[in-house]
């Protein structure tokens, strides 16, 4: 089997198409790790796009933003203002979609979460002893999450306790071994923010054992048009153009 990774698209349609233009030819099924909405200004189309695919997706911190399940005290002033505008726009059905979106998925050999097995909706994975906390309470081989938007590689080898952290810039392939376990952040697809402005995303073929991420252009200028004539925050287009 092979599956389409987004996670963190976070209402940038033309990023999203761009993504699917390529993922759609080559995977059989997609995994969703969270933050459809909040930032962009097509929250209702990337909903719609992310239910047509059937993909097994959990619930972000925007996510659950936009739907009253979080505080808005929780986000800086330009992620809120844009939470309350997409709270405005989200249509019913797209509403309980994301309301109904679990915390975490988890199959025989991989686990999806949008921040990290402590706290799945909350919690930037950043740090080698964070990720050893999500590796102690990791069930399966491989894990994947979102959230921080920098493609990331988090890697244990079985029954130790240290842990590398390793960057993913550009094209990468992982090869999943069977002595080690892994978590892996396919990075954003909407908003990258490790200095590169093309979306992000990965495939994951089970078969082959292996993590394909892949970084590709997308309209971002397309995106910011329909930032600010929705009367979003200007920052918010603006960093699309530096992958911040
Ligand atoms: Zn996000």
């Amino acid at each position: 089997m092979r599956y389409g990774i987004v996670s963190d698209i976070h209402s940038n349609l033309p990023a999203f198409e761009a993504v699917l233009s390529k993922l759609k030819k080559e995977v059989d099924s997609f995994l969703c790790l969270g933050d459809i909405v909040g930032y962009g200004a097509q929250p209702n189309e990337c909903c719609a796009l992310v239910r047509e695919l059937k993909a097994i997706c959990v619930a972000g911190n925007h996510d659950w933003g936009a739907v009253g399940k979080m505080s808005l005290d929780y986000f800086n002033p330009y992620a809120a203002e844009a939470i309350i505008w997409t709270a405005e726009k989200l249509k019913n059905e797209n509403w309980e979609f994301i309301s109904a979106l679990p915390e975490t998925y988890e199959e025989k050999i991989f686990t999806i979460v949008h921040g990290s097995l402590s706290e799945p909706i909350e919690e930037y994975l950043l740090s080698s002893s964070q990720a050893r906390d999500t590796f102690s309470l990791l069930k399966t081989h491989i894990l994947f999450f979102g959230h921080t938007h920098i493609p990331t590689l988090f890697l244990q080898r079985k029954g130790e306790m240290m842990v590398a952290t390793i960057p993913l810039r550009g094209d990468v392939v992982i090869n999943i071994k069977d002595d080690y376990r892994y978590l892996i952040n396919p990075g954003s697809v909407g908003q990258p923010r490790d200095g590169i402005p093309l979306a992000s995303a990965a495939v994951y073929d089970n078969e082959r054992k292996e993590v394909r991420i892949f970084r590709i252009e997308y309209p971002i200028e397309e995106a910011q048009r329909s930032i600010i004539s929705a009367g979003l925050p200007l920052v918010l287009a603006e960093r699309l153009s530096f992958g911040w």
